[in-house]
């Protein structure tokens, strides 16, 4: 993970001013309230072995978050966060075509205005994605907020006066 890339990523997640604590479901809400536009999280079962792990998908209307639920909670959680990183990061690329019919035979393709798949890291933007996703991951499971440091502080006075 580079400093600059690093950088960057802590830099957008200041810009964004998230709540604290933070969870999924307050983070998609957050987003939700910032640009305006429904998110909808659904878990996918049947994806095959290789392919990616979750996809974003922008309709014109809604920001669908497609995930592999064949895996654990903290692993689903984190194929989420790599998708909002994507949404976050308003990155675009495409997904093969196959893969476009396999998923999603109902949605016409003009109504997807952008597709990313979850299986490669070579590029740029799947970089960024995931080093942004491992950020979140972090605040999720350690808020950023007085408690711990006074938590710690309460151990420490608990220590001297035992
Ligand atoms: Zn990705």
């Amino acid at each position: 993970m580079s400093r600059s890339l690093r950088g960057i990523c802590t830099a957008k997640l200041r810009q964004l001013d998230l709540p604290s604590p933070l969870t999924v479901p307050r983070l998609c809400a957050h987003l939700e309230a910032v640009r305006q536009r429904p998110i909808t999280l659904m878990p996918l079962c049947g994806l095959p072995p290789g392919g990616p792990c979750g996809i974003w998908v922008a309709t014109s209307a809604t920001d669908f978050i497609l995930y592999r639920d064949s895996t654990s909670p903290v692993h689903q959680s984190h194929i989420i966060l790599h998708e909002l990183a994507h949404l976050i990061f308003e990155h675009s690329h495409g997904l093969d075509g196959d893969y476009r019919r396999l998923l999603l035979p109902n949605l016409g393709e003009t109504a997807i205005q952008r597709i990313l798949g979850r299986s490669a890291y070579a590029t740029p933007e799947e970089r960024e994605a995931e080093t942004l996703a491992s950020l979140l991951a972090q605040r999720i499971s350690h808020p950023p907020d007085d408690t711990t440091a006074e938590s710690a502080d309460e151990q420490i006075l608990r220590t001297l006066l035992e």
